[in-house]
């Protein structure tokens, strides 16, 4: 039977090989363990692993588990990977320790305002949606170094690195090389990508934030949790 606490080692044993592969130290590489859909209970035995950044894909999902969480293990990082609503923007800015998915002017200045009126700021990546893909959040590719300079020189906010979720059935290098292009090109030192099915892929190919969930947790019975 396999338990939680085993498939999160196998993930680690996992990240450790990647990184060994490609000649990188496996300490430059953040888990971020993603734990939508999943109860407190389901998430402490990771806790107890001595784990501490975690991911979730909706404010008010989080605002049920987390606080009671993140107090009693207070070094806790969360990283909110879905889509962000700018109604939400004000509790987005007191959970989260990190939001992965800015991606566009409306939001970048409600959570310019909202981080000053806080006086904290989460670290903060923009979403790019490397496959064009009409339906899907995130800066087209070719506007993302504007949007960048937009979000650093006009808002202030402290966007540190860029983050993808490539179309479900492409191939994921070329979205991780176009990725990996914008943050190199762009001085930004984080590159969040790839999950499940193709973390080890996106560890070769320069990944500092692999958002990992169900080979963790198992898989989730809501469909698009
Ligand atoms: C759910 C989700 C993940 C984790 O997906 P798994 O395939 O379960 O690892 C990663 N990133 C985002 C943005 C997600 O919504």
């Amino acid at each position: 039977m396999n338990t939680t606490t085993q498939r999160y080692n196998d993930v680690m044993a996992r990240i450790d090989r990647a990184a060994a592969k490609s000649g990188r130290a496996a300490t430059d590489i953040t888990l971020v363990a993603v734990s939508k859909t999943f109860a407190a209970e389901d998430i402490e035995p990771v806790l107890e692993l001595g784990h501490r950044v975690f991911g979730e894909n909706r404010v008010q999902e989080s605002q049920g588990k987390w606080p009671a969480l993140k107090q009693a293990h207070a070094d806790t990082s969360l990283h909110l990977i879905g889509p962000l609503q700018t109604n939400k923007a004000r509790e987005a800015v007191a959970l989260f320790d990190a939001i992965e998915t800015l991606d566009r002017e409306k939001l970048a200045r409600t959570l310019a305002k909202e981080v000053q009126s806080a006086g904290n700021s989460p670290e903060l990546f923009i979403q790019v949606n490397t496959g064009n893909e009409p339906q899907k959040a995130g800066m087209l590719p070719d506007e993302a170094d504007a949007f960048l300079k937009l979000c650093l020189g006009t808002y202030d906010l402290a966007v540190t690195g860029v983050m993808c979720i490539p179309p479900f059935d492409e191939d994921p290098v070329p979205h991780f090389t176009l990725l990996a292009d914008i943050a190199k090109r762009n001085g930004l030192a984080k590159l969040s990508m790839g999950m499940s099915g193709d973390f080890e892929t996106a560890i070769e190919l320069g990944a500092t934030h692999v958002r990992v969930g169900s080979a963790i947790f198992g898989s989730r019975t809501q469909v698009g949790g």
